[in-house]
Formats: C-alpha cells, structure tokens, sequence
C-alpha cells in the first residue's frame, strides 16, 4: 500500500510534475507566469500543454475541460477528448498550447444577469496557471476563467484574481514605507473549515424537500437533539469514519491539504478543514472539496448535505474562512513582530482589517447572502446578521492604550508608543475564546464566521481583499507624502481606533441585547435577510469602491445585484412549490387515512357496544381533522402567493414579496403539518422524521 506522501497530488500537475516534465526553460517561463502574473509566451504554451496531455494520459485521462465558477456558485465543465484522428484510420492524443489557454463553451445558459445578451451566446474561459491543472475521473481539469466576448466577468475567478492583485499593489506601498524593498509580491492566504450533514441516501430519496432544495422543509422537533452536546467531538461512527477516510484520500490525490475532522454540535453533523493556502487556490480547492464529498458520501451509501439549514431547531452549517495576508518570503503581515518597527506595522494591518470591516460591513453581509444563509445568520446560533469584530482582551488593550495615550496596562506597565515598544507576546488561547463573533481575530488571522456552508469561498474573499485594500491605499496616500512618518502614523492608527471602534464587540454576539445595543447605540447594520442586503451592492461608495480598484465594473456589479437575487427567489419558490406538493399528495393523504381508521375503529366499536364512548377517537379525529384543515387552506394561501410573485415588477420587488409574505406563509404550513406529524402513527408517515434522519448514519 502506497503511504500518503506517495500518493499526495498524485492527480496534480503541480510544480513536481512541471519540474520534472519541463524544460529548464519553459519551467523557468511558467514561473514567471504564475509567481509574477508575466503574460505566457505561446511557445512555451505549446510546450506546457504537450506535457500536461502526456502526463494525463499515462494517468487514464481521455478528456480535458476547461474547469470554471459561473454565477451560479458551482463549477462548470465541458469536456472535450484528446483524439484527434491520423492518417491510418487510427487517432493520435493532441492537445495544444491554444487549447490550453482559451476555450470558447457555448455558455449562453449560465447567468449573466444582463451582461450578455442572449445572441452573444458565447463566452471564454481564460487558463488560470497560478492554479494547478488536475485530473478528476478520466478528464484534465485547466482552472480557468470565465468571460463574455465583451470583456466582463462572467465567474468569480475573475474578481478574486483582480482583488488580489488590487490588495497586492497597495500592501506592497504599505511595506516599501517601512522599508521592506525585498517583497515581489503580497498575497491572501485562506483556509477555510467546511461544515456538513450526512443523512443515508435510502432516507434522502424518500424526502422529496431533501431531493429538491437540500433541506427539509417539513418536520417535528425530534424527542433528542443536540441539546446534550454528546455529538460534538465525540466518537466518530465507524460509517462516518470510513467515509472520512475514503473523502481524506481522494483529496489527498488531488492536493488538497485535508487537516482536520471531527464531529460537530449537531447530530449527524461534521466538520473538514484543510491547512490554508492561496486564496484562489484555496477557493478552487473548496469548490473541488465540496463536489468530492457529495461524491464519495454516494458510494457510501450516504448522501452529504451542503444546506446552511437542514433541519428546524437543529444547528446549521457554515464555513469559516481564515484569512491573512503575508509577503512571497512568507512573512505573515498579522502577526505581531519581534522588533517595534515590526509591531507599528502589524498595528498598521490590523487597523486596516479594522476599518475595512467597517466601512464595508454591508458588502461582507452581501458576500453571503442566500436564501440558505438567512435562516442562520441571526437564528441564535451561527454568528448574528450584525458584523461586528473581536480583537480578545490583550490587543483591545492595547488599542485602548494607543487611542487615550495612557500606559498598556498587560503583564508590565508599558506607554505604547509606536516605533518605540515592542508588544506583548499574543496568546492564541486568549484571542480565540470568543466563538460568537462574526470576525474574530485568533492570533495571527482573521476568522470570518458568517459564510455559508454551500457558497463559494470566492465572494467573501473579494469583499475582504477589496475592503482592506481600500484601506491600505488611504493609508499609503497619507504617508508617501509624510515628513515625519512616525507621528503620522502614530495618528492615523488613533484615528482608525476612534473612528472604527465601535465595530468592536467582546461580548456575546447571540445575545439580544447585543443586537438592540449594535443597531440602536453604535449604529451598526443589521440587514436581517438577502433581500435587505443585496440592494447595497449598488451603494455609491461600494461601486465606487470596487470599481476603483478594478476588481468589478459598475456592470458587473449590476449583474451580481440581479443574479443573487434571482437565486434568492428561485430557490425560494422551489421550496415553497416543494412544500406545496408535499402538503397536498403526501402529508394531508397521510393524516387523512389515518384519521379515517380511528374513525372507523370507533364505529366497529360501536357496532360491538353501542354505549362505549370512544373518546380517544373522538378526540383525535376531531384533532386530526382541524390540523387536516388548516393544511389545507395553509396549502391554499401559500399557492395564492406563490402565483402573486408574478406581479412583481423586478427581481427587487419579487425578493421584498418573498421576504414579506411567501415565507410567513410557508411558515403557517409547516406548522400545521409539523404539528400533525407527532399525533399521526408513525407506520402512517410517509417519509423518515428528523429522528430517522439526526440519527440513522450508524
Ligand atoms: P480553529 O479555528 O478550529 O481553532 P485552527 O486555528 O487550527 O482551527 O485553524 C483553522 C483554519 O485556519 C485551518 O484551515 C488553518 O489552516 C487555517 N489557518 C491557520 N493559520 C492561517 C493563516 N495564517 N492564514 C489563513 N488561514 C490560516
Ligand atoms: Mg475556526
């Protein structure tokens, strides 16, 4: 049996593979490209692509794609085979260096909210060689961008890469201040922790709501659920753990640094980080992650639910995304240094993290914003809709000290004085006990709790990336033109503090007093719900913002407004169709026939004594028959809102109608049917309840 250093990015044409495949030369070239963004030379194209389809085959590949991220926040392939036919009647495996760097997919069904019209069907897919071609099943998958003939993103590659060059140029101003003349270049490091569901497929196939939106839609608070805490890092189930194992493997092929797994607060819930990498490298492997486990989960007989909300009164799921950003020599720009030249500019950072997560507290909320999210963010479990950030105890302190002029009062009495002290010595312990926060600080990187379990990483990475590079570019166009640098630094770092602090928040971000003391007293934002949010994508100082630093166009922007809230109302009023189905030809025949046998024991029993009272009968058809009839008229008034959507003049008013009615009225149906559930027999029920499903992975 091979061990796992021998099989690690078997399945990756990663820089082993370039090294050893490579001319010296065109290695030397393709560095170049993917270190230094240099444009590649065709030559070297051909030579690449020569190699990476050799390669392919000896490992069984027939196909190639072009591996991209449309708008809809899956990925997307077209696989095209090798063959190419020769002479003899026979074919030959080809592919060449113009294949490898542009395809043209007819991409005229993905969303482009606007910004192709349909006649222009065709986009392109640019090669993106800072990210690994790999092999999935018998195809080379090329990461690629994605364009429309006119020049605009059609993905969110696009933009991540443009965020984090935006990023890049100002960090780099940043450091030259302070003398660094060494760093080529600044670039965002993601790890992203992945939480998930297993239910077995035989009850997944029997839940029409699971099969069609991911999650249930329907269903009785189970007798257990997690109020005991016994799941969380408990005992790994031997099914679980070979599916564990199995998904740790085919990740490993692929080069993904799969870390750590464990089980979360939820029953039936679990968790898989890997270690942390470039950003776009890290978004592409989280996308890969997130197909890779629904794969292996279906040969285990499991199906594994990316859903932010699978089940009512039960924790969702989320994905946080550590973030920090560290020179190419590997110095990581969030650390507190050794020297207090090195600490006044890991404050530096730190207050553009600060005041990024401020002034853009509206486009992270928008980075994840889905129908899925809404029931989390702000349900008394996942980090509230409010963006706030926590620093611990120790850098509040020393923030404080920096803002009123008064002694750092830690483990010694220190005047903090930029450029003079050095600071104390962080303790992780200290700065990760707060697991409520939406932003939290944790030593050395920034955890963004609020991302949902199945959006792409892309988003919330562009938003950050764009923000603090925002940041950087006023602080660098302030200190260029410095004369006396240290004082003028001294004073934008007070200023970041006095202006911003009111983002800071140490306490308990479930706390409703909280949110009442966020919104009313510090004045932060609270958008509740996707169609609060999205709107504020338009907000003049975002577009200006993102379009300064070249990240999206004002169209672009436009299009992501339409495109999210699109799928907010589509995935919506599939839910609310779903529950409609469900109600009339599963829930209500089921209720309905199981009254309609009590009622006939009760006259059989008659029949037997006509003076016996059957009251149970009695009382639970009569039951029974009231909940049978508010899922009916429930079923009604849902259907009469859904078919209202119609009206709507635009996608921001059919959004608004679906926060303000469709949702309340999808909520009266399932509690009429929820509550018919537990008086219902269960042989009766026609699918497996929360309790099958929390606790049917043996
Ligand atoms: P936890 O948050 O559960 O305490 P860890 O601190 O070990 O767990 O890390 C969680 C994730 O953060 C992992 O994916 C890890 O690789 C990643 N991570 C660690 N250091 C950094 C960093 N400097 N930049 C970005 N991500 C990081
Ligand atoms: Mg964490």
């Amino acid at each position: 049996m091979k061990t796992v250093p021998e099989y690690f990015g078997s399945l990756v044409f990663d820089d082993r593979v370039m090294k050893a495949n490579l001319s010296a030369n065109v290695y030397r070239s393709l560095r170049k490209t993917i270190d230094e963004g240099r444009p590649l030379d065709p030559g070297v194209a051909n030579a690449v692509a020569d190699a990476m389809k050799e390669w392919a085959v000896a490992r069984g590949a027939t196909h190639f794609t072009h591996w991209f991220q449309p708008l809809t926040g899956i990925t997307a392939e077209k696989h095209d085979s090798f063959i190419s036919p020769s002479p003899d009647g026979g074919v030959i495996m080809e592919f060449s260096g113009k294949e490898l760097i542009k395809g043209e997919p007819d991409a005229s069904s993905f969303p482009s909210g606007g910004l192709r019209a349909t006649f222009e069907a065709r986009g392109y897919t640019a090669w993106d060689p800072t990210s690994y071609a790999f092999i999935k099943g018998k195809t080379l998958c090329i990461p690629t961008a994605f364009c429309s003939y006119g020049g605009h993103a059609l993905d969110k590659k696009t933009p991540l890469l443009r965020s984090m060059e935006a990023l890049n140029r100002q960090a780099l101003r940043i450091l030259r201040l302070f003398g660094n003349t060494k760093a080529k270049c600044v670039r965002s490091s993601v790890g992203p922790e992945q939480e998930y569901f297993l239910v077995t497929k035989e009850m997944y196939d029997q839940r029409p709501d699971l099969r069609f939106t991911g999650r249930t839609l329907f269903g009785a608070k189970p007798p257990k659920g997690q109020e005991l805490d016994d799941h969380y890092f408990g005992v790994i189930k031997p099914r679980v753990a070979a599916y564990m194992e199995e998904l740790n493997d085919e990740l490993w092929k692929l080069g993904i640094l799969a870390k750590t797994e464990h089980n979360e607060v939820a029953p039936a819930q679990h968790e898989l980080a890997p270690i942390y990498t470039t950003t776009n490298i890290a978004v592409d492997q989280n996308q890969l992650t997130m197909e890779i486990m629904q794969k292996v989960a279906s040969k285990h007989g499991l199906v594994c639910l990316l859903h932010e909300k699978p089940f009512d009164g039960v924790n969702g799921s989320g994905k946080h995304n550590n973030w920090s950003i560290a020179t190419d020599a590997g110095q990581n720009l969030l650390s507190p240094g050794e020297t207090p030249y090195e600490n006044a500019q890991f404050l530096l950072f730190l207050c553009a993290v600060i005041k990024a997560v401020d002034d853009y507290q509206d486009l992270l909320r928008i980075a994840v914003a889905t129908a899925g999210n809404d029931h989390r963010l702000g349900a008394n479990e996942a980090p509230p809709a409010v963006i706030s950030m926590f620093l611990g105890d120790e850098l509040n302190g020393v923030l404080e000290a920096i803002e009123n002029d008064t002694p750092y009062q830690g483990t010694e009495k220190i005047q903090m004085k930029l450029g003079v002290d050095v600071l104390p010595n962080f303790n992780r312990d200290t700065t990760d006990r707060n697991r409520t926060s939406p932003f939290a600080f944790t030593g050395n990187k920034f955890e963004f709790r609020m991302v949902g379990s199945s959006d792409s990483i892309a988003c919330t990475n562009i938003m950050l990336n764009s923000a603090v590079a925002e940041s950087l570019k006023i602080y660098a166009d302030r200190l260029e033109g410095s004369t006396d640098f240290e004082n003028d630094l001294h004073e934008m770092i007070r200023k970041t503090i006095r202006d911003h602090k009111h983002i800071i928040f140490n306490g308990n971000g479930y706390d409703d007093r909280w949110i009442e003391e966020a919104t009313q007293k510090r004045g932060l934002m609270n958008l509740r719900t996707t169609p609060d949010a999205i709107p504020h994508i338009l907000d003049k100082k975002n577009v200006e913002m993102l379009t300064s630093h070249g990240v999206f166009t004002e169209e672009e922007i436009r299009s992501r407004y339409e495109i999210t809230l699109e799928n907010y109302c589509k995935s919506v009023t599939i839910e609310a169709n779903t529950m409609v189905s469900m109600a009339r030809t599963l829930i209500a025949p089921a209720v309905e026939a199981y009254a309609s046998d009590i009622a006939k024991t009760a006259a059989r029993k008659r029949e037997l004594d006509a003076g016996l009272a059957c009251g149970y009968e009695t009382r639970l058809v009569k039951k029974l028959s009231e909940l049978t009839d508010r899922i009916d008229e429930g079923t009604d008034e849902l259907e009469k809102a859904i078919a209202a959507l119609k009206d709507a003049k635009d996608i921001g008013e059919e959004s608004a109608m679906i926060r303000d009615t469709l949702l309340e009225k999808m909520a009266v149906l399932r509690r009429a049917c929820d509550e018919a559930e537990p008086l219902t027999a269960k042989s009766y029920w026609p699918y497996p309840t929360y309790a099958d499903l929390l606790f049917g992975v043996k």
